[in-house]
């Protein structure tokens, strides 16, 4: 784990994330050219390593993941609800995301989404607004 010093709330995120957000970036598959962000939005904890934190009333599991919707996706179980929360790695109503420039790939979200967590558990992506699907 990488500690590093922020303004403000304490942001956590794949140590990929932080690269990415510190510098500028180019999407040659959408034309995106995105600005590197100020300082005050990097994140000021960065991991790549499984991270549990102990919220108080729940345990969050955060799973950074290989490359697969981007090089800084985070998959967060919480094991009491049996949910895994996947953010842009899974999508349902649409074709996924994938960003080829900072290593994501179709091959990495089948991994990440499916061979990685082939155990039973509803999966929520951010589209989903509290939905869950049984997977
Ligand atoms: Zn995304």
């Amino acid at each position: 784990m990488r500690f590093a010093t922020g303004t403000g709330a304490t942001i956590l995120a794949h140590a990929d994330s932080r690269a990415r957000l510190s510098t500028s970036q180019y999407v040659p598959s959408l034309s995106w050219r995105i600005s590197a962000s100020p300082r005050k939005a990097w994140p000021s904890l960065t991991f790549d390593h499984p991270l549990t934190l102990d919220i108080g009333t729940e345990e969050l599991h955060l799973l950074p993941q290989a490359p697969a919707h981007t090089d800084g996706d985070v998959a967060v179980f919480l094991s009491s609800a049996n949910v895994l929360v996947t953010g842009d790695l899974f999508t349902h109503r649409s074709y996924p995301v994938i960003d080829e420039s900072s290593g994501g790939s179709l091959r990495g979200i089948i991994e990440a989404v499916v061979e990685k967590h082939r155990k039973s558990c509803a999966i929520s992506d951010r589209a989903m607004a509290g939905g869950l699907l049984e997977i």
